[in-house]
């Protein structure tokens, strides 16, 4: 079976050590559960959570996503809508920042995992 690229593995947030396990218990816009991730992969067993905590430093990769978030939207505001004054660039940023927010919870915390989870890759061998 051919394996995942690196890529499509964190796009579909797959374990960083076999890209087969999933990381999260359900799809992200379920907003009940779309919080909730898997404590080990259900592939092979690998623990997500190196150390209690680990996943607080994904904070700072959540905030550059809202900075480059913010960036972008006031870019394409001020490019495109002639008469945009402050409410403008508030209320788009401020609905971005709500709608993307389980997208950006969780890529948060997938880029984190595969910078800093420390795992190494090593497809299986089929003999
Ligand atoms: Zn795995």
């Amino acid at each position: 079976m051919a394996k995942r690229t690196k890529l499509s593995a964190v796009l579909q947030g797959r374990c960083p050590q076999c890209r087969e396990g999933r990381l999260f218990i359900s799809k992200a816009y379920n907003l009940k559960k779309f919080l909730l991730m898997k404590k080990e992969c259900d592939a092979c067993g690998a623990r997500f959570e190196k150390e209690p905590r680990f996943f607080d430093g994904a904070m700072y990769i959540s905030y550059a996503m809202s900075v480059g978030l913010f960036l972008v939207s006031a870019f394409i505001i001020n490019y495109t809508i002639e008469e945009a004054n402050e409410n403008t660039y508030l209320i788009a940023i401020i609905t971005e920042v709500i709608l993307l927010y389980p997208l950006m919870y969780r890529y948060s915390r997938v880029f984190f995992l595969y910078s800093f989870g420390g795992f190494k890759y090593t497809p299986k061998q089929n003999n």
